[in-house]
């Protein structure tokens, strides 16, 4: 099977020929092929957004609410078939895929809000006989670039509200797990979304150049690796446009002493292996002050040893593959580097077997320690279920040894004292920050990005920073009547 296009509220063949694999990444197996779009399916894509702005911007934001409404219906009526796609061509496990689609439709319910999150300011009187007032309107053409570790969920924390706001939007999914959006985009054509103001176009690094310098896109939201988000961020807004670009991340997990243990290792061991460790706010490194640490060292190593890998659709299985070959290898890589590098490799993830899926791309949960600063296994994002465990004489130490890492997307403390959990808030210098908690995600109310080398921009993703970056602010200043004594004026109390 060909993915296609959606262009103008038509699925269409990209022009390129040029195509990649999408596998399963359980088996190997390929599933369907992506092509890798160009210059000229951009184009199309921006002209028909273009096209179709006038009339969504015109159209009543309570209509274009009503639209949202829709595809939240269906969503949720279409949920379990949308999680077992997205466990397909993905691989995390059936639960992981459902919190996935839930977390997805909660962006849609955010935006379903438009009218009220779009209302300007006003204040009478500002000066005497003026009036003044902010009015939040769409910019035109908008395109967002996603990664492949949330495929429903992270395009959903961007083109819901680009929409509702009036905006029109050129969507470019991961090439690696394109096809479960693809069937929202067609529920959203069934919930009324007019032709042109969704559009999708597939493809990989040529296909985002081609966003980034076009003239007629005014802003773009992109979600990946660091790397490429300082690129995206450097080349779009050197042609003009608004950006907003989300990166990786190496993420610390404080375990204080006198934390619950019970919580923190249910916390810490989800926060680590939880989608085989292919989160933007999966816990890395693990940091136990004083006597915390023999604890959570203990617990964490006997959680770990008894995750079992497997194919994501099994209800038995803890931990599904990762995405690809390539990904599996460069994970290996990390392990093998960290081994040469003289940390200790407490638990060997290399090579697991899974009978009967012996094509699959398999890591098993890993740990090391003794890792000093400067060994890449410490300080790069690995992206797979590889965690390293460290030790601090206070929880100073402990910061710091966070505050040293270029990242700064998400962290937690685990403690029962308000008082240290207050301080680390004061202190940690990161946007996303869990208390008792191991994956830091703000829910669709709250603006959702990182700090540091994990976020490129201003305005986050979601919350009410959504609404600011796809508009702008018009603000009008009004005299009605320029003399005191006009006869027409009702007289002042
Ligand atoms: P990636 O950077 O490889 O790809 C992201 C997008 O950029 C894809 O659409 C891809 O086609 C495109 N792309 C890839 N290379 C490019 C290049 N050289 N030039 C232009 N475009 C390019 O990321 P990924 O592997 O798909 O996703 C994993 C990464 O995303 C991790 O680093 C993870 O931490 C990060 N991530 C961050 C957040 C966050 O909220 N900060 C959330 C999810 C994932």
């Amino acid at each position: 099977m060909l993915v296609r296009n959606y262009v103008g509220g038509a699925w269409r063949e990209a022009s390129s020929s040029e195509t990649l694999a999408v596998r399963n990444p359980a088996s190997g197996e390929e599933i369907a092929r992506v092509p890798l779009s160009g210059g000229a399916d951009i184009d199309a894509a921006v002209q028909a957004a273009k096209a179709a702005f006038p009339s969504w911007r015109a159209t009543p934001a309570t209509e274009r609410a009503r639209v949202l409404f829709r595809l939240k219906a269906l969503l949720e009526e279409n949920k379990e078939d949308l999680a077992r796609q997205l466990t397909i061509e993905h691989g995390k496990v059936i639960a992981e895929t459902r919190g996935e689609v839930q977390r997805g439709i909660e962006n849609v319910e955010h935006a379903c809000g438009i009218p009220a999150l779009m209302m300007g300011d006003t204040v009478e009187e500002i000066s005497r006989g003026i009036d003044c007032a902010s009015w939040r309107q769409p910019m035109g053409v908008f395109s967002i670039i996603t990664p492949y570790n949330f495929p429903v969920m992270i395009p959903l924390w961007f083109w819901p509200y680009a929409v509702a706001t009036g905006n029109t939007v050129v969507l470019k999914p991961s090439e690696q797990d394109p096809l479960t959006h693809q069937k929202i985009v067609a529920l959203a054509e069934q919930a009324g979304l007019p032709p042109g103001v969704l559009n999708v176009v597939h493809g990989g690094q040529e296909t985002v150049e081609a966003i980034c310098d076009h003239p007629d896109i005014v802003g773009v939201s992109f979600v990946g690796s660091s790397h490429v988000a300082k690129i995206v961020y450097t080349r779009a807004t050197a042609a003009g446009k608004r950006a907003q670009t989300l990166g990786g991340a190496k993420n610390y997990l404080i375990v204080l002493p006198d934390a619950d243990m019970d919580v923190t290792l249910d916390a810490c061991a989800s926060s680590i292996f939880g989608s085989t460790g292919q989160r933007c706010l999966a816990g890395s490194v693990v940091v136990g002050v004083g006597d915390a640490h023999a604890k959570i060292r203990e617990r964490l190593m006997d959680a770990a040893s008894s995750l079992r890998v497997g194919d994501g659709l099994e209800p038995t299985t803890d931990m599904g593959p990762v995405i690809s070959g390539v990904h599996r290898d460069r994970v290996n890589a990390f392990i093998d580097q960290g081994v040469a590098d003289g940390a200790k490799l407490s638990l060997d993830g290399r090579s697991p077997s899974v009978a009967g899926l012996e094509g699959g791309y398999w890591v098993g949960p890993t740990v090391f320690e003794d890792v000093t600063p400067g060994m890449s296994i410490g300080t790069e994002e690995v992206f797979g279920p590889v965690a390293s465990i460290n030790r601090a004489k206070d929880v100073d130490e402990a910061i710091a040894m966070m505050h040293a890492s270029r990242y700064g997307n998400a962290c937690s403390i685990f403690t029962t004292s308000g008082g240290a959990a207050r301080d680390f808030r004061y202190q940690a210098g990161i946007s996303m920050i869990g208390v008792n908690i191991g994956v830091a995600a703000p829910m669709a109310f709250f603006p959702f990005g990182g700090s540091k080398g994990s976020f490129f921009g201003d305005l986050k993703a979601a919350g009410r920073d959504a609404i600011s970056f796809y508009t702008e602010q018009r603000v009008v200043i009004s005299r009605w009547s320029a003399v005191p004594s006009d006869p027409h004026r009702v007289t002042k109390p």
